[in-house]
């Protein structure tokens, strides 16, 4: 397993809201996050202070889920972040100018630099290692405007897959800007 050096224990903004409890299942799969050395990813949708959605899902989920879309989409996400952003490189400048700070590494849109007391709609992104947040390229936040940028990348064939997996966890509340990157 890959060591992480910098993680703390996972921020209450990431907690869920429904439990006010850190997330401990998958939402595909169900299974244990707390699990020593499990890896997950957690996003929350907020418009305001209100939580829109908010999910965690293992890394095997991810990959799954991430398998489906094509691979045209695969590689128009992709290439959208590496024009707009170097994560290692930011990585490095958030935690020279930040440290572990959590609530500074998602103050603005990562890939748009708005504010977020600017952005009335956006969602954080956290990775996780069973109780812990990491601080990998992950933790960041996206803008609406970017979270729209992106989703006109993504073909109607992937779009399918991602409302598929969005209906398993949501069933009928589909959140119509659910995006897994
Ligand atoms: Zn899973």
């Amino acid at each position: 397993m890959q060591q992480f050096k910098e993680y703390i224990p996972i921020p209450e903004e990431l907690w869920s809201f429904e439990t006010g409890a850190p997330m401990q299942c998958c939402a595909l799969c169900d299974c244990d996050l707390f699990e020593p050395g499990r890896n997950y990813l957690v996003e929350k949708a907020f418009k305001g202070s209100e939580v829109i959605f908010e999910y965690a899902m293992c890394l095997d989920c991810r990959d799954k889920l991430q398998g489906e879309l094509s691979l045209q989409s695969r590689k128009l996400i992709q290439n959208y972040f590496e024009e707009h952003v170097d994560l290692e490189a930011r990585r490095m400048e958030c935690l020279k100018a930040y440290g572990l700070d959590y609530s500074k590494w998602v103050q603005q849109c990562l890939v748009k630099h708005k504010p977020r007391s600017e952005c009335t709609e956006f969602q954080v992104y956290g990775w996780c290692v069973d109780r812990d947040l990491v601080f990998t390229g992950f933790p960041y936040m996206l803008s609406s405007d970017c979270i729209d940028d992106l989703l006109e990348l993504i073909s109607e064939e992937s779009m399918g897959a991602i409302n598929d997996f969005s209906e398993k966890i949501f069933g009928v509340d589909l959140p119509k800007d659910l995006l897994v990157i």
